[in-house]
């Protein structure tokens, strides 16, 4: 079976055409509904392949997988096994759904197998040990220096040397769906200068992608760039909700804190590296040269459209950012080969986050800091309504899809909607 355009893969389930669950797809998510307990699947299109009851029903027989493997609350032990089953299962479920094979298509069980997505309740992925947020968007990296340090020097001199990042709070990763609510905590007064408490004014989203790990390392070992792709499962949408004000008055010396643990969004598909493969592209050229370790000999960057919307309460949604996570100055290879070199040992199911994802136009800058210029610009939505940053009752939507010769894989999305402060 090859996943090449020129070998087109037809399927016996309906797919749209603007589907991103196409048979190219078929990422994994841990979902539960009305009648079922939480479990494994694969989605296509609008159904959810239950990945328990092909088990049960022999497909994966030949595999020797662990008893129950599928019926867990996440895909750490599945993820752990390694590629090699992980490639295998996903390669076996995109078979049994090719137009031509009838093992499922005609199969009793059928209809036990293959349920409705939208009757699903979409649980986090996995459950996350540690999670890392990096800043290697140098678009996004050089505005943020612009608007708070120096406008000609607003990239650090460590920043094209090293991809710049932070151990951020696993516990308050949430799924698509769940509602976030807007952070109080201490900001700084503009008028008097003077420390305030209160609700956030200055709420924002970031445009950001996600790997999950899906081997480990030894304490004391590092991992190159070379063998990175071997250690990450899956990419998740991630947005990574930051409160500006906050942000501003804690960050010094030692970085993000509570301007940023309240809550990131993850979308609750894992799209698998093995989908992405074909959508590879060369990384831009780094320059001054960088250290060995972080040297690639192949590319590791992906050409993946990235959009972000804002629907505030009983509108329609407005798209407020298209960027692409192929401009991303440092790789997913890079970063793994920098959070590990010092001997940090990784566990399956860490989640590293690129960073805000933006582009050299305003039109694709990842958050409403770039996008309003730290409130100094009104961001108008299609309904003419306007705004600075995000207000209570606002949604926002992220989605993202690679595209090529006619092979379509996307995440769906993360959506978000904000609470008023408790
Ligand atoms: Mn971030």
């Amino acid at each position: 079976m090859s996943d090449s355009p020129s070998n087109a893969l037809n399927t016996w389930v309906e797919v749209a055409k603007n589907s991103d669950f196409t048979i190219y797809n078929l990422p994994f998510g841990v979902f539960k509904n009305k009648k079922l307990s939480p479990r494994i699947g694969i989605a296509i299109g609008d159904k959810i392949v239950d990945l328990s009851i092909l088990d049960q029903e022999g497909f994966f027989s030949d595999m020797f997988l662990p008893e129950g493997i599928f019926l867990s609350e996440s895909l750490n032990e599945l993820i752990g096994l390694g590629k090699v089953i992980t490639k295998k299962i996903r390669e076996r479920v995109q078979e049994l759904l090719l137009a031509d094979n009838e093992k499922l298509r005609d199969h009793s069980a059928r209809g036990k197998v293959m349920l409705n997505r939208k009757e699903a309740t979409m649980l986090l992925p996995v459950k996350i040990g540690d999670y890392t947020d990096f800043y290697s968007s140098m678009e996004h990296a050089t505005n943020v220096g612009k608007m708070f340090r120096d406008p000609e020097n607003a990239l650090l001199p460590n920043w094209k040397h090293l991809p710049v990042g932070y151990h951020g709070r696993a516990s308050s990763i949430i799924p698509s769906g769940s509602p976030v609510i807007r952070p109080k905590g201490q900001t700084k007064d503009p008028e008097t200068g003077a420390p305030v408490f209160g609700p956030s004014k200055k709420l924002d989203f970031e445009l950001e992608l996600a790997f999950i790990t899906g081997k480990s390392t030894k304490l004391g070992d590092s991992v190159s760039t070379a063998d990175a792709e071997d250690y990450i499962f899956g990419f998740v949408l991630f947005n990574d909700w930051s409160a500006r004000d906050i942000q501003a008055w804690e960050y010094v010396p030692l970085g993000p804190f509570l301007g940023k643990s309240f809550a990131s969004s993850i979308s609750t598909w894992v799209v698998t590296l093995e989908a992405l493969e074909q959508f590879k592209v060369e990384s831009p050229v780094q320059e001054p040269e960088v250290l060995d370790y972080l040297k690639c000999n192949k590319p590791h960057s992906f050409d993946i459209q990235l959009e972000a919307y804002i629907q505030p309460e009983d509108e329609k949604s407005s798209k407020v950012s298209t960027a692409n996570f192929k401009n991303m100055y440092w790789n997913v290879a890079q970063q793994l080969a920098h959070q590990t070199v010092n001997g940090c040992n990784i566990n399956v199911g860490d989640m590293m986050a690129s960073g805000t994802i933006s582009g050299k136009t305003e039109d694709s800058f990842g958050s409403m800091l770039e996008l309003s210029w730290n409130g100094q610009n009104t961001v108008k939505l299609d309904s003419g309504t306007e705004r600075k940053f995000i207000e209570n009752g606002d949604t926002v939507i992220m989605k993202g899809f690679a595209e090529k010769d006619g092979v379509r894989v996307g995440f769906g999305e993360v959506k978000t909607k904000v609470l008023p402060a408790k």
